[in-house]
């Protein structure tokens, strides 16, 4: 019995249904023995009660174009959420918006979860994520692709840390995957002038660091002048340039020889995701291995970017997919095809940063992680903070992702920030 009611736990709630009706159907000849232990194992299944969710802005330090909010507001924007089973278990996730990334902000990405995502997952198994995902499918339709990804992330991230919570695993132990690390971080320069570039390198090799990755676009000269320096200031690092979508097709192909030739390793999102032509004419041109990042959202768009020819890699990134269930998916069609992926984020404070280290730690990533929340952010929530030295980064263990959330430290990090109050769905 045991078997069969973890096995009707892991399907949606129609395919349950279904099979409940199967089961009454089978069991007018069974014994009344099994009935009593299948109505015990229905009365104890755990099932989501609450959501709260908690807008913060953590503060910040240094340059980064992406933290600049409305009316003055500064910092890395999140929305903290925290799932409750009726057992009295918790789950906690975080939403990471960056209108200035893409079009999600903290404040869409909250109404969004407090009046579409969130809802339709009170009631449900929290074991059943797959069905939480499909739920949210519909509460919310894709527009191209996934809708509103980022702020689905929190909630996928929640459910992980909660499922593994309730199973007493980490996350890599739910995937039958070794939790792998530590990772080695790389160290972000944007940098608006050479001198300014000079300064942060600095400051990376201060603080252990000894890969770079750069921020370039739009202008191919200073681009090519900063990966000279940089490569000559770390010629045995990896260099990696990620232009966020900001050459058009002629002067990407332009560059990407050149930023080969400054001794550049990979070129990551040198064209807006709906610049197809323009990937394949870069892939085909061979320069350097292009990657896509923005733009790569659900599964399916990756295997068709994949068979169009457009990339020969993904920055991966579990917020911009909707979180780990897609992103581990997408991990798994780049392996099969042959290709490369590399782990980044988008600045990601303590708990989405913990998720992604599961992720990138359980699937085995060698080359340097673009997790640079470390660099940019001042406060954290938890407890016990990340263990992260000299550039390298920890696979957190302990069941779900592997840390404890100081709900005080989120309370105060709102009330300091935002100012907003606690939203209880
Ligand atoms: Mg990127």
């Amino acid at each position: 019995m045991k078997i069969k009611s973890k096995h009707v736990s892991a399907m949606s709630d129609d395919s349950k249904q279904l099979s409940r009706r199967q089961f009454l159907r089978s069991s007018a000849v069974a014994p009344l023995g099994l009935i009593t232990a299948v109505a015990y194992a229905k009365q104890t299944t755990v099932k989501i009660e609450h959501i709260d969710l908690f807008a913060v802005r953590y503060p910040t330090k240094g340059y980064f174009k992406f933290f600049t909010g409305p009316r003055g507001a500064y910092g890395r924007g999140a929305v903290i959420v925290k799932i409750t089973t009726d057992s009295g278990s918790i789950g906690w996730g975080q939403s990471i918006p960056s209108p200035l990334w893409s079009y999600e902000t903290l404040e869409t990405a909250t109404i969004v979860l407090q009046d579409y995502l969130g809802p339709v997952l009170i009631g449900r198994d929290p074991l059943d994520i797959d069905g939480a995902h499909e739920a949210m499918e519909r509460a919310l339709a894709p527009g191209f692709s996934t809708a509103m990804p980022i702020a689905r992330s929190g909630l996928d991230i929640a459910l992980h840390d909660l499922a593994g919570k309730l199973k007493g695993r980490s996350l890599s132990q739910m995937w039958n995957r070794p939790s792998g690390g530590p990772l080695k971080l790389s160290w972000t320069v944007n940098a608006r002038t050479l001198n300014e570039a000079e300064k942060v390198i600095d400051a990376g090799y201060k603080r252990g660091y000894s890969n770079f990755n750069i921020k370039v676009a739009p202008n191919p000269k200073f681009d090519v002048g900063l990966a000279r320096l940089v490569r000559k200031r770390a010629p045995d690092g990896f260099l990696w340039a990620d232009a966020n979508g900001g050459y058009d097709p002629a002067t990407a192909l332009a560059v990407a020889p050149k930023l080969a030739d400054a001794g550049v390793d990979v070129l990551e999102a040198p064209l807006k995701p709906n610049r197809i032509s323009g990937y394949q004419a870069l892939k085909k041109q061979g320069a350097l291995p292009i990657l896509m990042d923005e733009g790569v959202v659900s599964p399916v768009e990756l295997t068709e970017f994949i068979r169009l020819g457009m990339l020969d890699g993904v920055a991966m990134k579990p917020s911009r997919c909707g979180g780990l269930l897609p992103a581990k998916k997408q991990i798994e069609i780049i392996q099969d095809a042959g290709l490369m992926w590399l782990g980044s984020g988008l600045t990601d404070p303590d708990i989405s940063m913990a998720a992604a280290l599961a992720l990138y730690g359980a699937f085995g990533l060698t080359r340097p992680v673009a997790l640079n929340g470390p660099q940019f952010l001042t406060a954290d929530v938890l407890t016990k903070p990340l263990t992260i030295a000299n550039g390298t980064a920890a696979v957190p263990s302990g069941p779900g992702l592997g840390i404890e959330v100081d709900e005080g430290k989120v309370a105060e990090l709102m009330k300091g920030t935002t100012g907003s109050k606690r939203i209880e769905i």
